[in-house]
């Protein structure tokens, strides 16, 4: 039987937008065939064994023809597979899916479309600009500003869209902008009509240009301005004055490092990027199994002979879950010792398996468990955590007259990351800000770079560290801390940046 093809509308580049059928299709489709204009982000969602291939075209430079895509599309169909093919925006607004569409039918492949978010309509949103508004104008007309300026006879007809239709928005206009600009001023548009020009719309590199028809051909020249951009023309575009949103956002043209490792890094990112900044993964630790697990399997084996049971990170708990399962346990083989968390998100990682958390330190550190879990004396405590982590934690409980079993639930070691990439960019003055979330993030990121370059990179890079601990080790390393919480968790170091960066208040 032959495959299915899925034309999907990847929305405009911000990857929120996509739709929720989109995704359903990227997590089970066989192929993805994808676009130039189609944010990559997705591509994370495929299934491990789709097959991925790109047909982008920039500008003149195209990787596939038309016809060769279409000829792609019905060929993977034929072998029986389902594919989702990502268009940018959506795919039937001059995205060229009605063609493969009638391709698909000729070839009696089976299709359907999912609708995606146009880059018209939501590019002008992000910069503040409502296509359509009560005040201003009740129609809204999309066209291509693609057209041959030499071509003797256009396609659109010029006098009837100046003056008729309240909102123009262009798409892939602006190598033609004189030539629109002119068309519309000549067939009756008034010169003092409002324009915007949107790049890279909803996406990290988002930009905004407004002026009027007389001015905007100037400023575009100026600005260089190029494409992936609309023109939107209206005096709708002044609403702008007042409706901005995405461009204030705090971090907005901030570039930040994260080094957290990958497994943990996603709440950041987010954080981050919901604040406007731009992010760079750049993950300098790894979590991996212990090199043995004997003294964790011991330690539940016994567990009944614990009164308290501390987890230190949400990777104990997520490498003990790990375990129990591959040794045909579960969480009932923990039952007896009270379970005591360092900060909140260890805490809630323990309270997703059903296991109540009886302490949560108002402190995120190990000194903080200390004061709140009260007298020990006789008692016995199981720490889980990992296979180098810092003493002060059992050695204070022992001192205090606990008896301690310390056992090994996994391991840190030093991402394969590649720092040329970063360097470079943090030489042309494109990157502002490196994160760090513990000791060993310090020291495996120092480590990446050779001695001089370390030292052009302290001199470059805004610092901020997610608690006291972190910042001795990163201040020994030499860098001049800028950012450090009073909460030392992932969302009071998204704080601490965004103080930072609305009142340049350093901690120094
Ligand atoms: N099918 C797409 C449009 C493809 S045509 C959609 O519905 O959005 C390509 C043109 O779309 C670009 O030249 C540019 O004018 C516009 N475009 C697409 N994404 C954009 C973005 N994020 N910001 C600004 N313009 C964008």
């Amino acid at each position: 039987m032959n495959g299915k093809v899925y034309l999907i509308g990847a929305g405009p580049g911000d990857p929120g937008l996509m739709t929720v059928r989109g995704m359903e299709l990227i997590r089970t489709c066989e192929v993805i065939v994808y676009d130039y204009l189609a944010n990559k982000r997705f591509l994370d969602f495929a299934g491990e064994k789709a097959e991925i291939i790109y047909v982008g075209k920039m500008g003149g430079d195209h990787t596939l023809t038309q016809e060769k895509i279409n000829d792609l599309l019905v060929q993977k169909a034929k072998e029986g597979k389902n594919i989702a093919r990502l268009k940018g925006g959506d795919p039937f607004v001059f995205g060229r899916g009605g063609e493969e569409a009638e391709e698909l039918i000729a070839c009696g492949i089976e299709y359907e479309v999912v609708p995606g978010v146009t880059a018209g309509v939501a590019a002008p949103a992000y910069a503040g600009i409502p296509v359509t508004h009560r005040s201003c104008t009740s129609s809204v007309a999309f066209v291509t500003g693609h057209e041959d300026p030499t071509k003797d006879e256009s396609a659109i007809d010029w006098s009837k869209l100046s003056t008729g239709v309240g909102t123009i928005v262009f798409y892939m206009g602006v190598k033609n902008l004189p030539y629109i600009v002119d068309k519309l001023v000549t067939n009756g548009r008034d010169s003092k009509t409002p324009v915007a020009l949107v790049r890279w719309g909803t996406t990290t590199r988002h930009q905004t240009w407004t002026g009027t028809l007389e001015s905007i051909v100037e400023i575009a020249v100026r600005e260089k301005v190029k494409a992936p951009s609309l023109i939107v023309v209206g005096e709708v575009v002044s609403l702008r004055d007042k409706l901005q949103w995405f461009e204030k956002r705090p971090l907005r043209g901030k570039t930040v490092v994260v080094t957290r490792a990958r497994a943990q890094a996603s709440g950041f990112l987010t954080n981050l990027q919901e604040l406007g900044a731009e992010t760079i993964e750049f993950p300098t630790i790894e979590t991996v199994d212990p090199e043995s697990w004997d003294s964790l399997d011991k330690g539940v084996s016994n567990a009944g002979d614990y009164q308290w049971l501390i987890f230190t990170s949400a990777n104990s708990v997520k490498y003990l879950l790990k375990r129990l399962r591959q040794t045909g346990r579960d969480i009932r083989d923990l039952a007896g010792p009270k379970v005591c968390a360092i900060g909140k998100k260890t805490a809630e990682a323990v309270e997703e398996l059903g296991i109540k958390v009886s302490l949560v330190p108002d402190e995120y550190r190990a000194e903080g468990i200390l004061d709140a879990i009260g007298e020990v004396k006789g008692l016995k405590i199981l720490i889980p955590r990992a296979a180098e982590a810092r003493e002060i934690l059992p050695e204070t409980l022992k001192e205090r007259g606990a008896e301690v079993d310390v056992v090994t639930a996994y391991r840190t070691i030093k991402a394969g990351t590649k720092k040329d990439d970063l360097l470079k960019s943090i030489r042309e003055g494109d990157v502002d800000m490196v994160t760090f979330t513990s000791s060993s993030t310090v020291s495996n990121f120092a480590g990446m770079f050779e001695k001089d370059e370390l030292e052009e990179v302290k001199k470059i890079l805004k610092v901020a560290s997610i608690g006291p601990i972190t910042s001795e080790t990163a201040t020994k390393f030499g860098f001049i801390m800028s950012v450090e919480p009073s909460e030392y968790t992932i969302d009071g170091l998204t704080k601490g940046i965004v103080e930072f960066y609305s009142d340049g208040k350093t901690i120094n």
